[in-house]
């Protein structure tokens, strides 16, 4: 038998050594229009960014290597111009020769893999755009980079726009990243392309979302991107990387059929509409494993694995189906890792599949061994327990999770199987639990309503929704580093003697930093009867999503963004440095990797208290929010954050220890002013909101807590509420009703003194009570009512008016630490 192979890649050259393997007497002739076969494609950006020393390594097979060990023929540099199925022929041109010939076939495969798409921009075809896909663009983009270059704009930020981006900054070159939809790699979600975003921070790297390039002008020896958003980019190089679309011109021509995706059609088998034409790889159409549908997966395991199993199905020796794709995918993106497996949300959501999400922050081993950096895994799965994806970002131990749920998702496995998964486990590997298995636990506890979740998504429609209130129950140090807004907080471990401040009417949206204390407070407020939901992915994912995603126009402030980070190798390094400078100055390190947030600031808390003024502390931490936190720290301290870098998944900072006092840094001056109003007479009220639309006019945040008779203050006067019991109906028929029917404190004379007061007021153009209670939340100002009073009082929410917020005490004293004065009124 003779049989044919169009291109001598992935899916061709291991359809071709299988083909061998298996007999030993056909004739099997492997065509391949460019010089080389077999190489690495994975690999081509690593050699441009120099990790990858020698070019050779990536050529993993010869011509040569082919024939003597396999005996194929492999004509490199020879196309095939045209399929004439009719005739089993072939029109092959011999680019050495500029020769066409004609050969036959008893059995042809197709592996001509997937082009790159170049979109018709004007100015596109400009000597200065590249894109890569084989030896010869890599030899082209690698030898503009050693020009000595200093500029790149790489268009599209995929799997391989951001390998390009990476490599050309390894090479010292400015790069910014073009990409037109709203977060970068399309696998994942925007939760965990976000923190790719924030990743990007850190690099020689700009980074423009939801923008596109319009046209590219040649200016010179450089090239001009001008894009949608008017932003003009001037680069020496500029990669085409928005993705890929399948060789499917010869198949087309011959009249095979093509599938919907634009892929060449194939059945299960991997047979086209011909039946001695067979089609893998890039090239062809397959079904998504998860939900049947027509998908393009341009990857090298599915080629890899169609090639062996079609070389069977040539031989006729067993008929092997190929399952389908499930996607599985990884990319180093700079120090982070990114995989995904399945479906996504985005493409769940396009199909109106129902689906739940799980999201766990953990460490990739053991916290308490050196090393252990955070991992962030989500899963999305179905009500009865499919899993549909998964998806990880981390720096170490990524793909190892998201190859076992992709095993698991092949395996037919259910969400709560993932418990079962027995992991190799030491304490440099891992822990007794790994994340999978976690992951498996918060699945089915969702599935069993054993907890309730809201996603980072819905934070901002709940906070709009009177029915629910925002619970931060992470520690105080935490909340001061940042809150969602109008949250109130209850520590966690305080949370059981605080249950009387809090309402069972309200639904609790209870977060902590990373989703498990969060599920604690969950478990404690429904069984003491309030109803909750724990926020998925806690604060930090949440928090992740609200940051700028974008890195635009750094370039043009480079030397500022370099002022503050004060670069560094090592922390050993550091404090030689250090001491050289300072040698009468104590110097401590510290090590808070594994630790997550609070824990490392609680470390550095700890360890400044122990040293004195201008003694320095050199910590470093695995969790890569401290980067902002302890900025955020050292300023609200008043320390000196002297320089903050991270490297290799770890965060290393040197904090100075300071004393400066408040008013020699404004910054650090309390923007809050807060009082309790407990009167329920008419001049202290009044007296009240003056002082506090004094401080709203000065810039302060303003927080009125209204406790006892000062909830008179808020009553609507024409309400009254038909569900009260007689206690409850005498006091409210007792108390004044609203900010109108309040007395002066003194000399109220039966309420002459009030009506005089108020005419006094008037005619000196003083506003009235509800006037100026209405500026006040006007101009922002919060009002709380406290549940506890109304409680005693038999005040409900439906008696006060609107606009105001109802907590315990816990609210207000964490509003009050944050005050510059506080005063009961
Ligand atoms: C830069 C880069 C990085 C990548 N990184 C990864 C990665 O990290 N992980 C991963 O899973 N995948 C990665 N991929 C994708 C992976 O390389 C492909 O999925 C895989 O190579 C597809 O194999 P294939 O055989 O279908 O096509 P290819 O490997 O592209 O081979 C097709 C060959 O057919 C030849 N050909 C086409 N038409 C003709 C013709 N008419 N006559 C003769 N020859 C022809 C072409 O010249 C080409 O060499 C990467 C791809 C690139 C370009």
């Amino acid at each position: 038998m003779k049989i044919i192979i169009i291109g001598g890649v992935a899916g061709g050259a291991s359809a071709a050594t299988r083909l061998r393997r298996q007999n030993e007497n056909n004739e099997i002739i492997m065509f391949e229009r460019g010089e080389y076969i077999s190489f690495a494609n994975c690999g081509l950006p690593y050699h441009i960014g120099e990790t990858i020393k020698e070019r050779d390594n990536l050529l993993v097979q010869t011509v040569k290597g082919m024939k003597d060990r396999f005996n194929i023929d492999v004509r490199t540099k020879n196309e095939v111009l045209k399929i004439i199925p009719s005739e089993k022929k072939l029109l092959v041109k011999d680019l050495n020769k500029n020769e066409i010939y004609e050969e036959s076939y008893d059995k042809l495969l197709l592996s001509p893999g997937a082009e790159a798409f170049i979109p018709p921009i004007p100015g596109v075809h400009s000597k200065n755009i590249f894109s890569l896909r084989n030896m010869s663009d890599m030899d082209k983009i690698k030898g503009k980079v050693d020009s000595g270059i200093k500029k790149a704009v790489v268009i599209g930020a995929g799997f391989i726009g951001l390998e390009i981006a990476e490599n050309l900054i390894e090479r010292d070159i400015k790069v910014s990243i073009i990409e037109k939809a709203n977060q970068v790699l399309a696998p994942v979600d925007f939760e965990i392309a976000a923190q790719v975003h924030e990743h990007i921070k850190e690099y020689n790297c700009e980074l423009y979302l939801e923008d596109g390039v319009k046209e590219f002008i040649d200016i010179g020896d450089k090239t001009k991107a001008i894009l949608e958003s008017g932003k003009e980019i001037i680069a020496d190089l500029i990669i085409m990387a928005i993705g890929v679309k399948p060789e499917n011109k010869l198949t087309l021509e011959a009249g095979l059929d093509i599938g919907v995706t634009g892929g060449i059609k194939v059945n299960h088998f991997l047979e086209t509409s011909n039946p001695d034409i067979y089609a893998v790889g890039d090239a062809i159409e397959v079904k998504h494993l998860i939900n049947n549908k027509e998908v393009l997966i341009p990857l090298a395991w599915p080629a890899n694995r169609q090639g062996r199993i079609v070389a069977d199905t040539i031989l006729g020796i067993r008929k092997k189906e190929y399952k389908g794709s499930l996607g599985t995918s990884i990319l180093k993106a700079f120090e982070l890792t990114v995989s995904a497996t399945g479906l996504n949300e985005k493409i769940l959501n396009r199909n109106n599949i129902p689906y739940l999400v799980a999201t766990v922050n953990r460490n990739d081993h053991a916290s308490y061994y050196p090393g252990a950096t955070p991992l962030t895994l989500k899963i999305i799965f179905s009500e009865n327990g499919d899993i549909y994806g998964a998806q990880a970002i981390g720096y170490k131990g990524v793909d190892k999770r998201i190859d076992i749920i992709s095993t698991a998702i092949k395996g037919n496995l259910k969400v709560w199987d993932l418990q079962e998964i027995e992991v190799a486990y030491a304490p440099p590997y891992n822990s007794a639990k790994d994340p999978v298995n976690i992951i498996g636990y918060v699945a089915e506890n969702m599935i069993n309503r054993e907890v309730e979740t809201f996603r980072y998504s819905d934070v901002e429609s709940l906070s709009k929704d009177p029915n629910y209130k925002f619970l931060d129950i992470r520690t105080k140090e935490e909340r001061n580093l940042g809150t969602i807004e109008n949250s109130i907080h209850i520590d966690l471990d305080t949370l059981r003697d605080n249950l009387h401040n809090l309402d069972k009417n309200i639904t609790y949206l209870v977060f902590c930093q990373i989703g498990l204390r969060g599920y604690l407070a969950y478990r404690i407020l429904v069984q003491n009867g309030f109803k909750a939901k724990n926020l998925d992915g806690g604060y930090k994912l949440w928090n992740y999503t609200k940051l700028n995603q974008s890195n635009k126009d750094i370039f043009d402030e480079d030397d500022f963004k370099h002022k503050e980070v004060k670069c560094c190798n090592n922390v050993s390094e550091l404090i030689d440095e250090e001491k050289e400078i300072h040698n009468n100055i104590k110097i401590i390190e510290v090590n808070a990797c594994g630790l997550q947030c609070p824990g490392p600031i609680l470390k550095t808390k700890e360890n400044i208290d122990s040293i004195n003024n201008g003694d320095r502390l050199i910590i470093k931490a695995s969790d890569p929010g401290f980067k902002k936190d302890i900025a955020t720290w050292a300023n609200k301290t008043g320390n000196k954050l002297i320089s903050v870098k991270s490297e290799n998944g770890e965060i290393l900072a040197e904090i100075e220890k300071s004393s400066q006092l408040m008013e020699n840094n404004p910054s650090k001056i309390k923007d809050a002013q807060t009082m309790v109003v407990f009167s329920g007479d008419l001049d202290k009220v009044l007296a009240s909101f003056i002082i506090a639309n004094g401080a709203l006019a000065m810039g302060k945040k303003v927080n009125m807590f209204f406790t006892f008779w000062g909830l008179n203050a808020l009553r609507k006067e024409n309400y009254s509420n038909p569900n009260k019991n007689f206690i409850e109906k005498m006091f409210g028929f007792m108390m004044p009703k609203g900010p109108n029917k309040l007395n002066l404190s003194k000399l109220n004379m039966g309420g002459m003194g009030t009506i005089m007061m108020k005419y006094v007021m008037k005619k000196k153009n003083v506003q009235s009570l509800d006037e100026l209670m209405g500026i006040f939340l006007k101009n922002g100002g919060k009002i709380t009512a406290c549940t506890m009073s109304m409680d005693i009082m038999g005040i409900s929410k439906e008696e006060l008016i609107d606009k105001i917020e109802y907590a315990g005490v816990a609210n207000y004293l964490g509003d009050a630490e944050d005050s510059f004065s506080n005063l009961f009124i």
